[in-house]
């Protein structure tokens, strides 16, 4: 998220590669976790240590870990620690993130194990939780009455436009939000609250209770795009214990509840599926009401998926163009044509309505809950969060004429990559 990028590491990412058509299934195999040495399951390190916590906790793989808990202490995304000012840092062409990413936090971590996940229990033998990378940056931890307190006071300067719950797969992540929720919406009411949900413990009695507090929208992380990849990055293939059924079942429970335009679902482009797959879920949650925030697959460090390449830009631009025209443009999958692998090779328009969207940018930033700005544009921009700075996924800002000449050419990139068109069709 900061232009200070995670420390060096050997993960290759592929990104300087000749450019690819996408990634398929049979190169996006997960390793399989190492089994967890029994004094450092479930947090027993930090327990056993039980540092008490001061203020502000960095990430810092040399010291102990402070024994810390939800709903006392949450970590929040470097870019919100910086735009609080809770930490000292600058990001690359841009100066704030306009949504406040909270992460519950406990010494037992996340107990799912998720192979795309930095914050993943099969890490447990290697790093403790809150100094666990994820989505590519350390995640600061610091006490929730100061940051309700630092906000209150304007220390965001105005610039914050959402925040977001990010639950885990714990025991206590229910109540905890809950208790998060209803201490924001009491001072904080002019914030809206995203609730980025955990369905594997929830019932659809706890989406209402989040409704009731006050949240706005509820996003679920279906993350895979289709139920084979689910099962393989996020349920048995890795010893975890989310299912595809539980997690479209509170999806539904969230279009009932929260209603359209205030319901949404995460997918990752680029873990083995096909763009059918992808854009067969986003025209589902367009049907439903919601919306899809869509991210670029990038190999995090110290995941099971570490090992595996990004999402080809091609692909993924692809894709973005899709996406943003079936979410806001009232376009429709069955207009779109695929060849025989899935990949897209027809958006079904005219040239100069794909040129106008292209042109315009708006397809190429980060997908997420809205903010003030406009419906189609993220609050949520997650700089650097699944790309480097030096090649940019999901643009946090504004795209410049350049960016867009570079769109183009990764688009066609992958049109003359033998996507099954000649350049000029992707239409
Ligand atoms: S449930 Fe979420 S936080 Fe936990 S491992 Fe899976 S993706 Fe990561």
């Amino acid at each position: 998220m900061s232009c200070r990028e995670m420390p060096r590491s050997s993960v290759p990412d592929f990104l300087g590669e000749a450019p690819r058509v996408f990634n398929d299934a049979t190169t996006m195999q997960p390793r399989a976790p190492a089994s967890v040495p029994v004094e450092a399951r479930n947090g027993a390190r930090v327990k056993v240590r039980d540092m008490r916590p001061e203020g502000v906790y960095r990430p810092n793989y040399s010291f102990l870990t402070p024994n810390m808990r939800s709903p006392q202490y949450v970590q929040m995304s470097m870019a919100a620690a910086i735009t609080l000012g809770v930490m000292n840092g600058a990001m690359h062409r841009t100066a704030c993130t306009r949504c406040l990413n909270l992460l519950l936090t406990y010494p037992e971590g996340c107990r799912a194990n998720c192979a795309y996940c930095g914050l993943a229990r099969h890490r447990e033998a290697e790093r403790n939780y809150a100094d666990r990378n994820f989505i590519r940056v350390d995640w600061p931890a610091v006490p929730y009455e100061e940051v309700l307190d630092i906000v209150a006071a304007g220390g965001d300067g105005g610039r914050f436009h959402r925040m977001c719950i990010s639950m885990i797969t714990h025991p206590c992540s229910d109540e905890d939000t809950r208790v998060v929720l209803k201490k924001w919406v009491e001072r904080l009411k002019h914030i809206p609250v995203s609730i980025l949900s955990n369905p594997t413990t929830m019932t659809r009695q706890d989406v209402q209770e989040l409704k009731d507090l006050g949240a706005d929208i509820f996003t679920v992380a279906l993350d895979a795009c289709n139920r084979e990849i689910f099962d393989r990055t996020r349920g048995r293939g890795v010893q975890s214990p989310h299912s595809w059924a539980k997690y479209w079942e509170i999806l539904h429970a969230a279009a009932d509840i929260f209603g359209p335009e205030h319901f949404g679902a995460h997918l990752i482009v680029g873990m083995g599926e096909s763009d059918r797959d992808v854009l067969t879920q986003v025209q589902k949650i367009r049907d439903l009401g919601g919306h899809s925030h869509m991210f670029a697959f990038f190999p995090e460090r110290g995941s099971l998926m570490d090992h595996l390449p990004a999402v080809p830009r091609p692909q993924w631009r692809r894709i973005q163009i899709a996406r943003y025209l079936i979410d806001y443009r009232g376009h429709r999958l069955e207009k779109m044509r695929f060849d025989e692998s899935g990949t897209l090779i027809d958006f079904g328009l005219p040239q100069d309505e794909i040129d106008a969207v292209i042109d315009a940018g708006v397809a190429f930033r980060t997908s997420g809950c809205p903010g003030k700005e406009a419906r189609d544009i993220s609050a949520c921009d997650r700089p650097y969060g699944d790309s480097p700075p030096r090649d940019i996924a999901s643009y946090p800002f504004k795209l410049n004429r350049s960016d867009i000449r570079k769109m183009r050419r990764q688009l066609d990139a992958g049109m003359a990559d033998g996507c099954g068109c000649q350049s000029g069709e992707l239409r």
